[in-house]
């Protein structure tokens, strides 16, 4: 695959770049799309199915739904019980992957914990788990090809951005581009929580620099802080996501002053569905 291209844009008056992965395809792209570089290589007759699970507008599952439906492979992704306005008005990344194929089902909340635990001790092996977000060591080598095409394109930056969920990414990153300082951010718990799903993939390396947001945010609820800052970022021609792009810019703004390239990973289609949840809630 060509290298995914770097644009520029100006943000309150600093210039920063922004590697364009979320241009990699319309649903298999960004970190997704990095994540899952060594199953996509894979040849389509090694499985049959995969499996995974976690939440239901997730961009992972959306991602996987993709992969699959290219790869001519089979999807089952288990969550805990869905809302009601879900099921009964499916939108976002939850209806883009059923219509991609993907086959879901719910688990009560109960039993989810050991439902998950016990998928690994019933499969064959044609069958793949991947876990929830594409926490899993097989992702290092999509992220070592976007190390490589880093350094060929030479950015004339000093350090990267990247939001981190599992931190799956800021990790291999960090370690495949020691020579650049890897700027992350916790978006779901806080710094310790990350460091300790960071430390159950690898060592964490001195150049991956975890930053502390200022406020305490829970994941995926409507900020108005995160929505002026999408706005603020649709001016400059590149949409982001709401959910990691607009903590990650705001920490970014506030906590850093040198040359920055941010890694775009995509998760735009995931904007649908919360900006009717801001909208909801009267954030404008
Ligand atoms: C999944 C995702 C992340 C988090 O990636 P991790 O490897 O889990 O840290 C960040 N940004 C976007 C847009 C994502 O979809």
């Amino acid at each position: 695959m060509q290298s995914s291209s770097i644009s520029k844009i100006s943000l309150d008056g600093r210039e920063f770049l922004v590697k364009r992965d979320d241009l990699i395809d319309p649903y298999l792209a960004g970190n997704k799309y990095r994540k899952l570089y060594t199953l996509l290589k894979t040849p389509n007759a090694a499985y049959h199915t995969i499996i995974s699970y976690g939440g239901t507008q997730s961009n992972a599952m959306l991602a996987i739904a993709a992969m699959c439906q290219k790869k001519g492979w089979k999807f089952l992704y288990y969550s805990k019980k869905m809302s009601q306005t879900l099921k009964t008005n499916p939108n976002g990344n939850y209806s883009l992957a059923l219509s991609l194929g993907m086959e879901h089902c719910e688990i009560e909340d109960e039993f989810y914990k050991e439902f998950i635990a016990s998928l690994r001790l019933s499969m064959d092996e044609k069958t793949c788990i991947i876990d929830q977000g594409g926490a899993d060591a097989q992702a290092r080598e999509g992220l070592e090809v976007l190390a490589q095409e880093i350094r060929e394109q030479k950015p004339d930056v000093s350090a990267l951005a990247t939001p981190s969920g599992t931190g799956t990414t800021a990790l291999f990153l960090a370690l495949s581009l020691p020579e650049y300082k890897i700027y992350t951010i916790p978006c779901i718990g806080d710094a310790t929580y990350l460091k300790e799903q960071m430390r159950s993939l690898a060592t964490i390396p001195n150049n991956l620099i975890i930053l502390e947001p200022k406020k305490k945010y829970h994941f995926a609820k409507p900020y108005k802080d995160f929505l002026d800052i999408y706005k603020k970022l649709q001016n400059t021609g590149i949409e982001f996501d709401l959910l990691y792009a607009s903590s990650m810019w705001q920490e970014l703004l506030a906590q850093t002053d040198e040359n920055i390239m941010y890694i775009h990973s995509g998760g735009v289609s995931g904007n649908e569905s919360m900006l009717k949840r801001y909208s909801q809630k009267n954030i404008r």
